[in-house]
């Protein structure tokens, strides 16, 4: 697998840690898996998150175009929207976020602070529209670019196509070398889905590789059984056709878990609230209650079911996120 074909642009530090979480395993008792955590809330762009490897890629091919403008969508606190005008600052790109109102009943701080916060001070103009408003306002502002001989880039929603996936395969390589290095087998890697990309790259990382590596998603933004699965398989199957074609049992591969959500997206429940503060009280370690969160919840829960054997090894995925914890003080503290 060669992945210096592709245009890639450096955003991140790499590799991201990997760290064990023995104190929390203690406290789970004694049937818990050993569990690590994979560090990618700490990819330094911006306060870090996942996006970020999406968008060495993405932004990689935004140059090759010769684009002067990105333009993306997301929730109002989108941790992709936030990375993506960090990147645009960094490479002397201007960035339209099209934010859109997806989460209700949400306190009184969550339309400014967090990632809004952040988005304006990384100089992004921010368009708040409702979800079924986004095309019209992305169509409108292509036209009024291209009018004015200008060069947009659009960024799909999370990052997440072949190109933004991309990351996720390097993610996969990436912990592979450290699993190496410290002689770690991991049999199951967890961690939060929503619009697919994350998920889709590191299974089509493990399918390249022909490792037996599970990769859980947890997911936390569609109604439960609404093509979840269907989706990181189709954007997995994209990104190995760039890479060196699609293998037998890649669909068998992707397993979305559902169950975790609860009332919806970015509506933390009893469970994320616990997981918050358990990560944060046995490791030191700040999750977010729209991602991160969730998937933990679902991870703890999984544990106390017994889903996983105490021989075997974890690997939460941590995807960042913490940057919406101002947005959300109302419900958390
Ligand atoms: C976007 C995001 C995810 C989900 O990743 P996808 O590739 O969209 O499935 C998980 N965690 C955080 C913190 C995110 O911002």
């Amino acid at each position: 697998m060669d992945l210096n074909q592709f245009p890639r642009v450096a955003l991140g530090h790499w590799p991201t840690p990997l760290e064990p979480m023995d104190r929390l395993r203690t406290h789970l008792g004694s049937g818990c898996p050993k569990l690590y955590v994979k560090r990618d809330d700490c990819t330094g762009l911006a306060t870090g998150g996942n996006k970020t490897r999406k968008l060495e890629f993405l932004m990689g091919e935004a140059l090759a175009e010769r684009a002067d403008i990105v333009i993306t969508f997301g929730a109002v606190q989108s941790n992709h929207c936030r990375q993506t005008a960090a990147a645009a600052a960094k490479l002397g790109l201007e960035c339209d976020l099209i934010l859109l109102d997806m989460v209700h009943g949400r306190g009184p701080s969550y339309p400014t602070s967090g990632n809004v916060l952040l988005d304006k001070l990384l100089g992004a103009r921010l368009h708040q529209t409702s979800p079924s408003s986004a095309q019209v306002k992305l169509q409108e502002l292509l036209n009024r670019y291209e009018m004015a001989g200008r060069r947009p880039y659009v960024v799909p929603l999370g990052g997440s196509n072949a190109t933004g996936s991309l990351g996720y395969v390097a993610a996969y390589r990436e912990l592979g070398q450290q699993c190496a290095d410290q002689a770690i087998t991991v049999s199951t890697i967890v961690h939060a889905v929503s619009s697919g990309g994350t998920q889709a790259g590191l299974v089509a990382g493990a399918a390249f590789y022909d490792h037996r590596t599970r990769i859980l998603g947890i997911n936390v933004s569609r109604p439960d059984g609404t093509g979840s699965a269907e989706n990181v398989r189709e954007i997995a199957r994209d990104v190995l056709e760039r890479l060196d074609g699609v293998p037998p049992g890649l669909d068998r591969r992707v397993e979305v878990v559902d169950g975790y959500l609860g009332p919806g997206y970015g509506v933390p429940t009893e469970g994320t609230r616990e997981a918050l503060s358990l990560a944060a009280r046995y490791e030191g370690l700040i999750l977010d209650p729209v991602y991160s969160g969730k998937a933990f919840a679902g991870l703890i829960a999984m544990i106390r079911e017994e889903k996983f054997n105490a021989d075997e090894t974890v690997v939460f995925l941590h995807t960042g996120g913490n940057a919406v914890l101002p947005a959300y003080v109302d419900e958390i503290a």
